[in-house]
């Protein structure tokens, strides 16, 4: 479904993402870990079509999308910020990604509704956006990323400002959602925890690269190198 071949973005000259491979099959579900600045969000970003690669190649099924406008490639992106619509109650925030999908109005309100009892916000549709705690509007920026069922749903750090239980139960609730949408998920998280439970697979970069790719198992009894290991927390 995405591959990328050698994707390298430069700031001011330094490598951010260094000629990153990487590819993700139908249904899969990828967590990329790594510390901050490594380039995590960045590497969403321009497979999402937000952040154009100053070399490599970016393909979806097969197909360079070098220049390929963002709204056209038919993946989703939850950002780290969430970047919510004030002006929109939370409802009107969830429809958005279904009118974006071509959901009929009529079918809206129960899709709605379903999302954000997935989310655990089940009533929350008429409340005011910025009257909600910064967990619940992560939670409603989760609904309307699910809502246009992209086929590649890309999440950067999800769950990162919810409390512990409530995270462990949507870990729970994502992993089986994800099974049966059948959605590919390249997922962001700085909790191991979370990204051991909810992927297939694991990517840990380091600096702009891929230090380790592999399933939870595999990366758990043989981090790559001393730095994956370091990471993981096997520090001595
Ligand atoms: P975090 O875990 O803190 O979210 P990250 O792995 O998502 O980190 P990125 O946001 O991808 O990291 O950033 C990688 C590096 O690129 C950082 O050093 C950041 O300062 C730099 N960077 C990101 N965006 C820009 C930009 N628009 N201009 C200049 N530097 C940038
Ligand atoms: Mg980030």
């Amino acid at each position: 479904l995405l591959s990328l071949r050698s994707a390298t973005v430069r700031f001011g000259g330094r490598p951010v993402l260094d000629a990153v491979g990487l590819d993700i099959t139908e249904h899969e579900v990828v967590c990329v870990l790594g510390p901050s600045g490594s380039g995590k969000s960045t590497l969403l970003r321009a497979v999402a079509g937000l952040q154009p690669l100053d070399s490599g190649r970016v393909l979806l099924d097969g197909r360079d999308q070098a220049g390929v406008p963002a709204h056209r490639r038919g993946v989703g992106l939850m950002f780290q910020d969430h970047q919510l619509f004030p002006q929109r109650d939370v409802g009107g925030n969830v429809a958005f990604g279904l009118r974006m999908h071509g959901v009929p109005r009529g079918e809206r309100d129960a899709e709605v509704g379903q999302l954000l009892e997935l989310v655990g916000l089940p009533g929350a549709a008429r409340r005011a956006v910025a009257a909600l705690s910064g967990g619940e509007q992560q939670r409603v920026a989760l609904a309307r990323a699910l809502a246009p069922r992209p086929r590649l749903l890309m999440l950067d750090e999800p769950l990162g400002q919810l409390d512990r239980s409530l995270r462990e139960r949507l870990v729970v609730e994502l992993r089986e959602l994800f099974g049966r949408l059948g959605t590919t998920v390249l997922a962001v998280t700085h909790d191991q925890g979370e990204a051991f439970a909810l992927a297939d697979r694991v990517v840990v970069m380091r600096d702009g690269r891929i230090a380790q790719s592999g399933t939870p198992l595999e990366v758990w009894q043989r981090p790559a190198d001393e730095f994956v290991a370091r990471f993981l927390g096997f520090d001595n």
